[in-house]
Formats: C-alpha cells, sequence, structure tokens
C-alpha cells in the first residue's frame, strides 16, 4: 500500500526509484480513502434503516472486488453485490463474511452446489428457475433452505418476472421445498435521466407488485429498487436497502445529481515515460501516420495503450497531465505505447508519471471525460482496464 504523498506524487523523477511499483510502466490507482468517503456519503444519505449494498460486480467495476468490498463494508456496506458465481466466491475466499447478492441468472448444477456452499444469495427471476433451484437442492440431499431473492421486471426488459405476475410468483417460491424468500426486487432502466416518468411508472408498478404480494397474505419482509442514480434521486425509492455501485466509485450517475452528495474518484491511471525525443516538422507519428509534425516538437513515449484499456479511439483527441499540466496525446494510440506532444513542457523526463485519469496539481481528467469523447459512460470507461495494470491501493 501506498501513503497519499506517494500517490499523489505529479512525477518526480528523484522521488520514483526509491519505490519498487515504480519499475511498473502503467498502474491503476485506488484510492481508499476516497472510497471511504463516498461510502460514508452515501451512508449519510439513507436512512439508518436502510442497508446499503456495494456493488462490486465486473471486479467492483475495475478498481479490484476484495479491496473494494473490505473498505466498504469497514465504511458502512452491509451487503455485496455480484454478478456471477464465480466473483461471489472470490470474495468468499478472501474471507469476506457480508452477505452476497447474485445479480445475474444462475441455473446450472454447479452454480447451485457453489451457490449453496460458498452461502451466497441468488436471484430468481422466473418460475422456471425457481423450480430448478428447488429441485436440485433437493437432489443434492440439501437439509436446510437458501435465501432467494425475488426479481420483479417493472420496465428494465432485463432480468425478472413480470411484475404483474408478482403474486402469483411469489406464492410458487414460497410454496417450494429449500427456498426462503430474503427479498423481492427490481431495477430502473432510466432513473439518470433528468426526465423522472419513466422512473415513477416503475416505481409505481412495483409498489403496485408488492400490493399484489400482500393481498395474498405474504409479507415480503425486504425490499429494494434503487440503483445509484435512484439513491440519490429520491428517498422513496430506497426501502430496505439501496444498491450502489458507479457512486462508490466516486463517479456521478449523471451530471445534475453532483449537488446531491459529494463523491471523489476513486480510481487513477497512470503510466511513465519510456522515451523523450525532439522530432523535426513534417515527421509522421505512430501507425497510420495520423499525425504530422506541423513544426518542431518535443514527444514522449508512455508505456501504457489500447491492450491496457486505453480506448484507441481517444488518439489524437486525448489529453494527459504531466507535470501539473494537460498535454495533447498525438497519432495512433498503440497496442502498449502512445505519444505525447511535450513541446510546452519540454523538460519531461524518462521516468516521470503521466496520469492519463485523476489529478496532478490544479488538473483532473475524470472517467467521464472519456465517456463524453466517446460517446459512452464512465462505468465502460472504468470497467475496461485490463489486469495488466497492477492494482494499486493508495491510502
Ligand atoms: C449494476 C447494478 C446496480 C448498480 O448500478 P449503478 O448504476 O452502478 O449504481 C444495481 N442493481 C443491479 C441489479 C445492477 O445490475
Amino acid at each position: 500500500m501506498l501513503s497519499r504523498e506517494q500517490g499523489n506524487d505529479v512525477g518526480s523523477h528523484q522521488n520514483c526509484d526509491t519505490y519498487a511499483w515504480f519499475s511498473q510502466r502503467a498502474w491503476v490507482e485506488i484510492d481508499l480513502e476516497a472510497l471511504s468517503h463516498n461510502v460514508q456519503q452515501l451512508r449519510q444519505l439513507i436512512s439508518e434503516h436502510t442497508d446499503l449494498m456495494a456493488v462490486v460486480k465486473a471486479d467492483a467495476y475495475g478498481h479490484g472486488a476484495v479491496t473494494v468490498a473490505q473498505t466498504a463494508l469497514k465504511s458502512g456496506a452491509n451487503w455485496l453485490g455480484v454478478a456471477t458465481v464465480p466473483e461471489g466466491i472470490e470474495l468468499r475466499e478472501a474471507g469476506i463474511n457480508a452477505p452476497i447478492l447474485i445479480l445475474g441468472a444462475t441455473h446450472t448444477l454447479e452454480q447451485i452446489h457453489a451457490i449453496a456452499h460458498w452461502k451466497l444469495q441468488p436471484t430468481i427471476c422466473s418460475p422456471k428457475q425457481a423450480l430448478v433451484f428447488s429441485e436440485t437442492l433437493g437432489s443434492i440431499d440439501y437439509s436446510s433452505s437458501i435465501p432467494v431473492h425475488i426479481k420483479l421486471d417493472t420496465g428494465m426488459s432485463r432480468l425478472g418476472t413480470n411484475c404483474e405476475l408478482a403474486g402469483n410468483f411469489v406464492q410458487l417460491v414460497q410454496s417450494l421445498p429449500h427456498l426462503e424468500i430474503a427479498s423481492v426486487y427490481s431495477h430502473l432502466a432510466t432513473a439518470d435521466s433528468a426526465d423522472p416518468t419513466v422512473m415513477h411508472l416503475q416505481h409505481q408498478r412495483y409498489e403496485r407488485a408488492i400490493a399484489q404480494i400482500k393481498e395474498i397474505g405474504i409479507e415480503p419482509s425486504y425490499l429494494h429498487l434503487a440503483n445509484s442514480a435512484g439513491t440519490l434521486r429520491d428517498q422513496n425509492l430506497h426501502y430496505d436497502m439501496v444498491r450502489v455501485g458507479i457512486a462508490i466509485y466516486g463517479l456521478y450517475p449523471a451530471t445534475y445529481l453532483r449537488e446531491k452528495i459529494d463523491l471523489r474518484p476513486v480510481l487513477q491511471v497512470k503510466a511513465r515515460v519510456t522515451q523523450v525525443k525532439t522530432i523535426s516538422e513534417g515527421t509522421g507519428v505512430s501507425y497510420g501516420y495520423q499525425f504530422i509534425a506541423p513544426r518542431e516538437l518535443r514527444i514522449a513515449v508512455v508505456g501504457i495503450g489500447y491492450a491496457d484499456g486505453v480506448p484507441r479511439n481517444l488518439s489524437n483527441k486525448m489529453q494527459v497531465l504531466v507535470r501539473g499540466k494537460r498535454v495533447e496525446q498525438i497519432g495512433a494510440i498503440t497496442m502498449d505505447q502512445l505519444i505525447l506532444d511535450i513541446t510546452d513542457v519540454p523538460h519531461i523526463q524518462e521516468g516521470e508519471i503521466v496520469t492519463l485519469l485523476g489529478q496532478q496539481g490544479k488538473e483532473k481528467i475524470s472517467a467521464d471525460e472519456w465517456a463524453n469523447q466517446l460517446n459512452t459512460i464512465s462505468w465502460e470507461i472504468v470497467c475496461g482496464f485490463k489486469h495488466r495494470l497492477p492494482r494499486v491501493a493508495v491510502m
């Protein structure tokens, strides 16, 4: 683990070589203090009676699932959400005992075995899946029940049973041996949109489904509906738990939600300058000569590329931070390397740190900046960093 000072180093060459991790050409820094801050902020936003699930699927949105889960739990989260069985097992193998909900679908014998063995909690999306679970647990002589979470489709058209059939569905699951209903939940499709119409409609459908379940005499003990955007937007969506992903990583689901809460980005991407040189006017740069030097330029080669998760579509568009200044990336981004125009900061040395995402001094480059340039969302940006980049935790 690094100290904050080391982590925030803007790249003076002298400081670098004392630390073993500097032998890395490129890495992802995870600021655990920022993560903890974000979780605490969210904890303060929700009622003390509402649980906080830290969604750590996809290796905690690229941040490293075990470290993020441990820090989130210490900071006030009490549930974990993953997408797959192996993601859940990874957390259990690391000694994490908190309840873990698998948000994705599971069906096979192997998955059901593993769920029972590792005490993971599955999502049940359909009557057929409920029957498969119950029969499979029966066939392996499973002596008790496993907690299951019923998923209703209120308008996302992804996993879940149509919410209008909620009554029958819940009744079926309740009647099956080896299954114990732990919650009834749904997922919002448009909570980040400024127009709340669809979100309100989904909320109404969810309410109606719960009423239907109660009418047949079943009292679902535990309800949850909100993702990050829903959590930030409306207390009425919080119910018994909120399932928060992007916000714990310090990113806002939408710009207009910035005023609701103070979040700090957790992830930074850094790499080192591997060579500096001067090229003359008219010199082509990188594959395909997508950039031709308009005059004599000082350039720096940096040891990070698209195989590390820097999108090649940012070629000739992105900026990076070095010595606290923004500089332009030039030419095609290659698999393992990219090139910068450092003419305005000509004294940069080989070995210095370049920040691709993150902060140096007053300058910041956010995942949202890349997402806007690429016409995508910050979720995809942070999930895109490959395992070739070591994750280095910073306190
Ligand atoms: C991924 C996911 C979340 C978290 O979404 P964010 O927008 O990142 O907060 C919540 N619930 C479900 C079902 C999910 O799949």
